[in-house]
């Protein structure tokens, strides 16, 4: 088994003794941010002129300043702005604030995976990245546990760039759960995988196939929607406590008999084959290159798949289904955000 660090192999007082700041107040800069200052680190955020995110920042307590400015002050300065802007964040307004003994974070290593930036060798380069979305680290950190986290040093100026991640992660909550030692290479390259493979691209085809099935023979959507979405979180619940056996074994018979015999009916080894050329676009720079290409055009690809997915039947369904769940809360910031849009 690969080494585990748990909260008595980090010390808080490296990253308390620091400076810092966090460029972007979205789903994991909150998260972030807010931590840290609960865990009595001196921190600021870092945002743009007009940001739709400063008033939040500000009526959390905290100090917005502009990118540079934050950058100019902290010796430690997080990059948490969306992958494809940080490259440009990074050259405008936060190369020319980098001093010798400084230490630049990611939370994806994408950027410098691919090379989109290229720091100066005389500061640490270092990555601590949840393995999960910013509002579950914020959450769990307030209950008083923690979302896993990966770290990774990329360079190793002051030679104290792995203590620095550790106090780091301490400080949200990331070695109450447990972290993983990785490299830039491996975390960018297999976040990239998992998320286009299974747990993004691949489960929402999947949920889509299913639903068209289902409503194309005649079943009602609202039948389709529980059977094939709503019910997938419970299965999965069940894969994270206990694996996939766990699930198995809590299901009914039938449907563990179904489960062998027509999972693999459905999942083919070409898909298998299929994530294989998935990989190899990740780990080439297809993917990467892209992604960044479309997005300095005014990402026309991205808008017109995201515009496409909306309009999936499913997702009316869902809509007028959800509003009858007591259970399930929707005023937040993703409704907030899509009425935005
Ligand atoms: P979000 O899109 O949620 O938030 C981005 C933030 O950056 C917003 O506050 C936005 O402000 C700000 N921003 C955008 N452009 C600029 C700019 N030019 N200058 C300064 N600030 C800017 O990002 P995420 O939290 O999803 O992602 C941040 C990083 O964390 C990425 O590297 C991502 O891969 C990584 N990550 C994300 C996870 C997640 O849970 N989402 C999980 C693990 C890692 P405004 O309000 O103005 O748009
Ligand atoms: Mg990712
Ligand atoms: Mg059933």
């Amino acid at each position: 088994m690969t080494d585990m660090y748990y909260d008595d192999d980090a010390d808080l007082s490296i990253i308390q003794g620091r400076t810092v700041a966090i460029i972007g107040y979205g789903s994991q800069g909150h998260a972030h941010a807010l931590s840290l200052r609960d865990s009595g680190v001196d921190v600021r955020v870092g945002l743009k002129d007009g940001s739709a995110s400063r008033a939040k920042a500000e009526s959390e307590g905290l100090r917005v300043l502009s990118v540079s400015a934050a950058a100019a002050e902290a010796d430690v300065i997080m990059i948490l702005t969306p992958d494809q802007v940080q490259a440009e964040v990074y050259k405008n307004e936060i190369a020319q604030n980098l001093q010798a003994g400084d230490a630049l974070f990611f939370g994806h290593g994408f950027n410098i995976r691919y090379g989109f930036i290229q720091p100066p060798a005389d500061v640490d380069v270092a990555l601590v990245a949840p393995k999960g979305p910013g509002h579950i680290v914020r959450r769990e950190f307030e209950a008083g546990r923690g979302v896993p986290d990966l770290i990774a040093v990329e360079q190793n100026a002051s030679g104290k760039a792995k203590e620095l991640a550790l106090s780091y992660a301490k400080a949200i909550g990331g070695t109450r759960a447990g972290v993983i030692e990785t490299t830039f290479k491996e975390e960018t390259e297999t976040d990239l995988f998992g998320e286009q493979a299974v747990l993004c691209g691949g489960a929402s085809q999947l949920v889509q196939y299913g639903f068209e099935v289902l409503t194309e023979a005649g079943y009602k959507p609202e039948i389709a929607y529980f059977e094939v979405l709503h019910e997938l979180k419970l299965i999965v619940d069940l894969m994270v406590e206990g694996g996939i056996a766990k699930q198995r074994w809590s299901v009914s018979d039938t449907a563990e008999y179904g489960d062998y015999v027509s999972g693999p009916r459905v999942i083919t080894p070409v898909v298998k084959e299929n994530m294989k050329a998935v990989l190899a676009d990740i780990q080439d720079g297809t993917f990467a290159q892209r992604f960044m290409d479309d997005q300095a055009n005014g990402a026309p690809e991205f808008l017109e798949l995201r515009r496409k997915g909306e309009d999936h039947p499913i997702e009316a369904t869902g809509r007028e289904l959800r509003k009858l769940f007591s259970w399930i809360k929707s005023e937040d910031d993703y409704t907030e955000g899509v009425a935005a849009r």
